[in-house]
């Protein structure tokens, strides 16, 4: 574990450009949106590994529906937090998240990689075509004008990643000056495996050890919205000089 001092003293010295944030559910807890792992994870006794699947929603797309309406209603009323915002400071930062909710983008990113996907948007499973649906549906499981259903337009367990998305990630994480890793558990793949791809400095804000903990050069056991202000600070300081 480091202190967030010492975060702030290993950024002032390498005065990094090109900073990626990789982002977790952990970054929109103190917008009041359950982590999947940790307390308040669980919906209706149902552990999210066993609804986020292709097979879960084959098996009972009512169910699954339900459980994406529960999240999706709570991410419309949810606002973006400090730790939202002050990413958002960075200009020329490139965000990396494994969040569905969006809040990046409402808290002012500009450049947002969605690993997993949109819990705004929806696909048809049989004619593909994609497209936002923000607001509650009337009726559930919501239907396509083909007929078919529709689904949530997230990265389910045992799906793959948009490609061009991950590529894009590695890339920008290999080339990374400073590589900040927000509340994340580390444990979903592929996206955790992208943090080895880094060489220089990662700072970890987690108030929890992570599998990501000891491959990052330093932990601050702190929560998003109490570190992440001064770590940007700290990151705009250095520019200024
Ligand atoms: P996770 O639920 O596995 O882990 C959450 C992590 O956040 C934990 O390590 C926990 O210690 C940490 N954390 C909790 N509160 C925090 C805080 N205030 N500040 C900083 N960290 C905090 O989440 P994951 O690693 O993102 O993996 C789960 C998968 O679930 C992802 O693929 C993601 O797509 C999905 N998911 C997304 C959302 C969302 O979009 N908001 C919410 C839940 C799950
Ligand atoms: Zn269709």
């Amino acid at each position: 574990m480091s202190t967030l001092a010492e975060a702030i003293e290993a950024i002032r010295r390498i005065r990094p450009r090109r900073v990626v944030v990789f982002t977790g559910a952990g970054v929109s807890a103190e917008s009041g949106i359950p982590t999947f792992r940790g307390a308040g994870g669980l919906w209706r006794d149902f552990r999210a590994e066993d609804l986020a699947t292709p097979d879960a929603f084959a098996r009972d797309p009512l169910l699954v529906w339900q459980w994406y309406e529960w999240r999706r209603t709570l991410i419309r009323d949810a606002q973006p937090n400090a730790a939202h915002r002050a990413v958002a400071r960075l200009p020329d930062a490139v965000v990396v998240t494994q969040n569905v909710d969006g809040l990046h983008a409402r808290g002012g990113a500009r450049d947002v990689i969605e690993l997993h996907g949109s819990i705004v948007r929806v696909r048809c499973v049989r004619c593909g075509r994609e497209r936002e649906a923000f607001e509650a549906f009337e009726s559930l499981p919501p239907h396509c004008e083909c007929g078919a259903l529709l689904r949530p337009g997230v990265v389910w367990f045992g799906e793959m990643l948009p490609p061009y998305a991950l590529e894009r990630a590695a890339e920008e994480i290999r080339n990374a000056d400073l590589l900040l890793v927000i509340g994340t558990s580390g444990v979903v793949q592929p996206a955790a495996g992208l943090v080895a791809l880094h060489r220089r400095l990662s700072i970890e804000i987690n108030p929890e050890a992570s599998a990501l903990s000891s491959a990052c050069t330093l932990a601050i056991p702190a929560t998003a919205a109490e570190a992440t202000p001064a770590i940007v600070d700290a990151i705009l300081e250095g520019r200024d000089a």
